[in-house]
């Protein structure tokens, strides 16, 4: 059987990376407003000795292959050039208040002296925790903000169509939010923007070189932009067509959120798009200190479904089924993606992670389904329906009964 003929491109044989636990199914191409049913993705690529691309970055971040001091060194002379003198915005920072976000924006101004616009595209449903999360980054934290809530009938009908088209229901949510950045920042005239972590520290096909999106001489990483002359009706919202939405009575302007960035007038206002973990060494949980230090930041009390974290993404009650349907179609859960990012940062060992993996990976998320239903307008019965319509027999077999995934880790 070649992949051609395996869904959504998945690779013949599922494998685990040998040195943290992501496996060769890990999807990098999820968000692009050409994705259908029928699209094929494109997934972490693993080297021969069989490590995946993301442990390779990690290593190079943290074995001397970089000067970290060369690097800060690089960061000041950049903000340097960008400070503004009069206190207006220099600089925006994209984010929900959680510690990444947290700790980029706080660094800038505080140690580096730059006058940041925080810019946040909201969750679909806030939970108690990162709604205060949230506030204690802009209160605790003494930073601007721009919340914007998206139209909640358009977002919900696109979030419906991405469950039930793709069931990838993080789609609209994603593509809003990566596109909102740099539309602010082209409304307010900010010539900067700082994203936080380093793709390539997830595996994207980027270099450890690469310190900008859309570099030239790097196309590894890019953001969507569009050519203005690009016909917008024939891209996809939700695995939907956008001409079919417009002959049900939703307008252009409606869906003006979703849509890419027009490439031409971003390049005009000559914005840089630059990742602060190509500056400064970029380890996850000195982030989550260095928010619990200065803005207050609170992991949730109790465990996040799926994984055995408590302060990863945790403002949104939808994020479980984002990781639950991810889990569906391509094998892996969040205890795994968790596990994996703390094996490369040091924190555990690949046979804790395992362990951890084996209890948490694929568990059900209860604690919101209701809501989460009842947010996209599926019956219990239709959700289950759905998401063994997406299980791949290449993955999944059904046993007495239950789903059992083929290729568990070991
Ligand atoms: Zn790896």
């Amino acid at each position: 059987m070649s992949t051609d003929d395996l869904r959504y491109g998945l690779p013949e044989k599922m494998e685990y990376c040998k040195k943290c636990v992501i496996p060769n199914t890990k999807p990098m191409s999820m968000n692009e407003y050409k994705h259908t049913p029928e699209t094929k993705h494109k997934f972490i690529q693993f080297d021969k000795e069989g490590i995946c691309s993301a442990c390779r970055f990690n290593e190079a971040r943290d074995d001397g292959t970089i000067d970290w001091d060369k690097r800060e060194a690089e960061l000041r002379v950049l903000l340097d050039k960008y400070r503004s003198k009069d206190g207006s915005y220099d600089v925006l920072v994209p984010g929900s208040g959680g510690k990444d976000s947290v700790y980029a924006s706080h660094i800038l101004k505080y140690k580096y002296g730059m006058h940041p616009l925080t810019v946040t595209w909201a969750p679909h449903l806030y939970t108690d925790i990162g709604w205060k999360n949230f506030q204690n980054w802009l209160h605790i934290g003494g930073l601007d903000n721009y919340l914007f809530t998206p139209n909640g009938k358009i977002h919900r009908l696109l979030t419906r169509n991405a469950f039930l088209n793709l069931l990838h229901p993080f789609q609209p949510f994603i593509l809003g939010q990566k596109t909102f950045a740099p539309k602010m920042a082209a409304r307010f005239n900010i010539p900067l923007i700082f994203w936080g972590e380093n793709p390539g520290e997830f595996g994207a096909d980027m270099s450890i070189h690469q310190k900008k999106f859309n570099s030239d001489e790097n196309e590894g990483h890019r953001l969507d932009f569009v050519d203005p002359s690009v016909n917008l009706d024939d891209l996809y919202l939700g695995g939907k067509k956008v001409s079919d939405y417009l002959k049900e009575g939703v307008t252009y302007g409606d869906l003006a959120p979703y849509f890419p960035l027009d490439g031409k007038a971003i390049a005009q206002k000559n914005i840089e798009f630059h990742f602060l973990g190509y500056y400064l060494k970029w380890i996850p949980q000195e982030c989550y200190y260095y928010s619990v230090k200065h803005t207050g930041f609170e992991a949730n009390p109790v465990r996040t479904e799926g994984t055995y974290s408590k302060y990863n993404s945790i403002d949104d009650k939808t994020d479980a089924y984002c990781y639950y349907t991810t889990y569906i179609k391509f094998g892996f859960g969040r205890a795994i993606a968790d596990a994996a990012q703390e094996i490369r940062n040091h924190h555990i060992t690949r046979e804790e992670g395992v362990a951890l993996a084996k209890r948490f990976d694929g568990e059900f998320p209860t604690r919101y389904f209701k809501e989460f239903l009842d947010y996209i307008g599926v019956t219990e019965e239709e959700f289950h329906k759905t998401i063994d319509a997406f299980r791949d027999p290449h993955l999944w077999e059904k046993k007495d009964g239950s789903w059992k995934m083929r290729f568990p880790i070991s």
